[in-house]
């Protein structure tokens, strides 16, 4: 047989730099990997993700029937046997409960369409129940940046960069969880840029800096507040910037009067002459770029937190023009466009808010379903629905989403979804948390179903099916198109295929008014949103002139400081942090059954500073329990100078190491405490 071999570009499934990926396919199977060397996003780079991610396609554990719950265990079933039990299920929850006993968890693993046709398909049954894991990672970025700047997103491109003359980390490991994207930082770096880095570990990122900051976990807002001090005693300000753009200066000044940094210091552990000089060096540089991440956003304190980061940003006027700017870097793939896709409790497409009459109408008229289907009322968020689980929330459908390795005390969790009177799943794989559900349907992976997806600085790009998905596993969007339709919605759910679903999208959101399908496959590079008709060729750097608010102003924000809601005592010595490894992948769904991965990073490890390592009398690679109030894992003794002497650090991918963290939530974004707990550790005296 004559051989047929053809190479697509697809997007990387797993972080949210987005490398193209360009898949080898023979005669309909993939066959390896090409670099994608004329790839603007990543010139042929990939990371260890990237490189492993095709086991994904043929792994042995994918799930490629649908299986249903029954009494002694689990049993196959036939596509329409799963999607007439799923539909009879939320028939008669509807019946019995209303819409607001329904929750959909969507994913920022699927593509744009689909979280489009998620969060559509829970608004048109009645109930903004709808949510994803951007609640757990970057909800904090929405409430702290939307408010003051009018959008809750990356202003530049990760290009830009290499074009700063500073770069100021902020809980961000740039080096380790988005490694393709630290090269621009790399060539700042040969350039002369200097590079603070403020993070309780000395994480490879903060390798190369001029500055480490070792600051303690969930203390950031007040090294940030000190050095707002600094800049406005020492008149480093950009005054101009700030009477022309901003509005709000005056309470800001007054709510750090006292920020001084003999005040930060010993709460920071950061010595005041540093503070000092992090402020002078992000403050004096002509361009400087402030790249954030879950060490920012992973708090109880996370909104103020962005908002101080945001004042940084406004009062110094690094913010507008390239090689300035603010970076929340994303972590999964899409939570971007999952968060534009309007798959958040309180919003609908394109940041509407849910409470907002015209934004209700305006869908209700678009989708064409009755008058008054929306509520009025925001829904509720992950957060909130894991707590409701079993009492007013009886159904959920997740999807991609794996709550029992993600969510905060997931001891809690795992009881809450066994209280359910129906659980659905749809995933690749029989995860942590679809080992509980009532039924699970067999989803496909990326480069088995097209779409669009938004990579971490709102560039949009095309990703096509390249091989069908195995077995009887589906795209998440047409299961859900087929689950609308059983439901009695399929006139508002008529689409033959995502291209038809993506010109609905720009037609109901503005940012993507000039993005279709056939433009992104003409345009590998992607486009950045807003892109406002068929000719605009994207926005790269936001706020050139105007910030996306009401008046067109930058609002500057007072900062409040709070108190941890946990900290080290005589019983919990330790403070406990988690992050993101190098080599795994949030709940390690995928990861976690990648051999070549495992390979290197095969267990749950706990990091520690030699000394006290020594006074635990723990030798290197010995199991030990991680024991906080709320649960406890084993984990292997990992000693390193990385991180200061009474902090401890677990990554977060391996079941139960969110076992030990808190859920008290920030009460803006409803984001967990991640970053910071307490605990103690043991030895482990019997296996
Ligand atoms: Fe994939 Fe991110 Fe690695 Fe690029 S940096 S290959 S997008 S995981």
């Amino acid at each position: 047989m004559k051989t047929l071999t053809t190479t697509a570009r697809t997007v990387c499934p797993y972080c949210a730099v987005g490398c193209h990926l360009d898949l080898v396919v023979e005669n309909g199977r993939v066959r390896g990997l090409d670099y994608a060397v004329n790839s603007p996003v990543n010139a042929g780079r990939l990371c260890a993700r990237g490189h492993a991610a095709l086991e994904i396609l043929t792994h042995p554990e994918r799930l490629t029937r649908p299986r249903q719950r029954a009494a002694y265990g689990w049993t196959t079933v036939s596509w329409n046997e799963a999607l007439d039990a799923a539909a009879e299920n939320i028939q008669r929850i509807l019946s019995s409960h209303g819409p607001q006993a329904l929750a959909f968890l969507t994913t920022a693993k699927g593509t744009n369409e689909e979280n489009y046709l998620i969060q559509k398909l829970a608004r048109t049954l009645g109930t903004h129940n709808v949510d994803h894991c951007a609640r757990l990672c970057h909800a904090s970025t929405l409430t702290g940046l939307g408010p003051m700047l009018g959008m809750g997103a990356a202003t530049n491109p990760l290009s830009d960069l290499a074009r700063s003359h500073c770069l100021f980390f902020v809980g961000s490991n740039l080096a380790e969880n988005h490694p393709v994207a630290f090269r621009w930082v790399q060539e700042a770096k040969d350039a002369g840029a200097k590079i603070v880095v403020a993070d309780p570990r000395r994480t490879p990122t903060a390798w190369i800096a001029d500055l480490y900051l070792p600051v303690r976990p969930g203390t950031d807002l007040a090294l940030l507040a000190a050095m707002l001090h600094v800049i406005f005693r020492d008149g480093l300000q950009n005054s101009p910037f700030m009477a022309q753009r901003t509005s709000g200066v005056e309470a800001l000044r007054a709510s750090v009067s006292r920020t001084d940094p003999s005040w930060a210091a010993p709460i920071t552990g950061v010595p005041a002459r540093d503070i000092v000089r992090a402020a002078h060096l992000y403050a004096k540089a002509p361009r400087a770029a402030l790249i954030y991440c879950m060490g920012v956003t992973q708090h109880a304190l996370g909104t103020e937190t962005v908002r101080a980061c945001a004042d940084l940003a406004l009062v110094t006027g690094h913010i507008g023009t390239q090689g300035t700017g603010l970076y929340p870097v994303r972590g999964q793939d899409n939570v971007q466009g999952a968060c534009d896709m309007g798959a958040l409790s309180g919003f609908l497409p394109g940041y509407r808010p849910v409470t907002d009459p015209q934004a209700r109408r305006f869908f209700e008229e678009a989708w064409g379903i009755p008058k008054g289907t929306l509520p009025a009322a925001s829904g509720l968020t992950v957060t909130d629905i894991e707590q409701e689980a079993g009492k007013s929330i009886r159904g959920v459908i997740a999807v991609g989403e794996n709550p029992l390795v993600t969510s905060p005390n997931t001891g809690r969790i795992r009881e809450a979804l066994q209280r359910l009177d129906f659980f659905m799943v749809m995933d690749l794989f029989l995860t942590e948390t679809a080992e509980l559900a009532h039924l699970v349907l067999p989803a496909a992976a990326w480069a088995e179903k097209s779409g669009s997806r938004t990579n971490t600085d709102r560039r949009v790009q095309w990703s096509p099916q390249v091989v069908p998905p195995p077995g009887q596993a589906h795209p998440d969007g047409q299961m859900v198109i087929e689950l609308a339709h059983r439901l009695g919605l399929g006139r508002y759910f008529s689409y033959d295929g995502p291209e038809a679903v993506l010109e609905e999208i720009r037609r109901v959101v503005p940012t993507y008014a000039g993005i279709t399908a056939q433009r992104l496959r003409a345009h590998h590079e992607g486009i950045p949103w807003p892109c406002l008709d068929d000719t605009h060729p994207g926005t790269p750097v936001l706020y050139e002139n105007r910030f996306a608010t009401e008046d067109g102003r930058a609002r500057l924000y007072p900062l409040e400081f709070g108190a941890l809601p946990e900290v080290p005592d005589a019983n919990y010595p330790y403070c406990l942090t988690t992050g993101r490894g190098k080599l795994h992948y949030n709940s390690g769904a995928m990861t976690r059954r990648t051999t070549s991965l495992m390979a290197r990073a095969p267990h749950l490890v706990v990091e520690l500073h030699p000394e006290d390592a020594e006074r635990e009398g723990f030798r290197p690679e010995e199991p030990v329990w991680v024991v906080s109030r709320r649960g406890t894992v084993k984990a292997r003794v990992h000693v390193t100078q990385a991180i200061r002497p009474g902090i401890v650090f677990l990554p977060f991918h391996f079941p139960d190491a969110n076992r030990l963290t808190q859920d008290v939530l920030d009460p803006w974004a409803k984001i967990p405490e991640y970053k910071s707990a307490s605990c103690r550790l043991e030895k482990v005296t019997r296996e």
